[in-house]
């Protein structure tokens, strides 16, 4: 591709000027950070993963009408998007109890959350992301009261697909985190998700053994964060199921 100008480079993706107006290009490195980037590894094939995975999910998004930024994957590293002014919020949704919710409250991993709960940090790296309340929001004027009621729609229209896309390959489905934009069109504004949505950003658990299949595997030494990964994009029929094996399969 021609030289492109470099818009920013983060832990997980580098973004460039996009080949239209209006247009940016994320490319997925394979860099993995945990713990504020205090641990790093870079992890072969993990930004081929994530592309194809955000890929799905965001083309499932927009399918059923929830708007994102995806336009199209350009190649195994990059994909097209629209450009837009990231609210400075992630998002997270939370089923299943686990991670820092259960250290700041106390509840064990796994419990089952009662209903969904929407969560809000702010997304500085040199704070260490702190949670905030919808009050801070409003004051400092991250977001306005529209925008939150917008956020939320979304964010819960998110969590039942993402849910029942999980849940229908055994995997549950226990948080995961998104960011919001803004896109103008003309006088008006509209929020959609953009960012990624993939395992780096989720916590998914195999149904029936509690197998960790999300980042958690490289935060918690758990084994290959590929085969993890892997194993979401094979069951999800992301990747044919015979891909990276040279074994003969018996067939009956
Ligand atoms: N998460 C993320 N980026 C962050 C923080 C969290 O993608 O900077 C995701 C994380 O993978 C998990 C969910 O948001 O799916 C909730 O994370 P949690 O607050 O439990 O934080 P952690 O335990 O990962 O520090």
């Amino acid at each position: 591709m021609a030289r492109r100008k470099k818009i920013y480079e983060g832990k997980a993706k580098i973004l460039y000027e996009g080949p239209e107006p209006g247009t940016i290009v994320q490319y997925f490195k394979d860099d993995a950070t945990a713990f504020n980037a205090q641990k790093k590894d870079v992890i072969e094939g993990k930004g081929v993963l994530n592309n194809r995975l955000s890929e799905f999910f965001m083309t499932g998004l927009n399918n059923i009408g929830v708007p994102t930024h995806f336009l199209r994957r350009l190649n195994m590293r990059e994909q097209l998007c629209r450009s837009c002014e990231i609210i400075p919020l992630e998002v997270i949704v939370r089923n299943v109890a686990a991670g820092s919710m259960s250290k700041r409250l106390g509840i064990e991993e796994g419990t089952q959350l009662p209903r969904p709960i929407v969560e809000y940090c702010l997304k500085n790296d040199d704070l260490g992301d702190p949670l905030v309340t919808e009050e801070h929001i409003a004051a400092f004027g991250w977001a306005s009261q529209q925008d939150m009621d917008d956020i939320v729609h979304l964010a819960l229209r998110v969590n039942d697909f993402l849910s029942g896309v999980m849940m229908a390959v055994g995997i549950k489905l226990v948080d995961f985190k998104i960011e919001i934009g803004r896109v103008y069109e003309g006088d008006f504004q509209r929020l959609v998700v953009a960012d990624e949505i993939s395992p780096d950003s989720c916590r998914l658990w195999d149904i029936e053994s509690g197998k960790h299949l999300d980042k958690d595997v490289f935060r918690r030494d758990l084994g290959s964060l590929t085969d993890a990964y892997t194993e979401v994009a094979q069951r999800l029929g992301v990747l044919p199921r015979s891909a990276g094996t040279t074994k003969p399969t018996l067939i009956n």
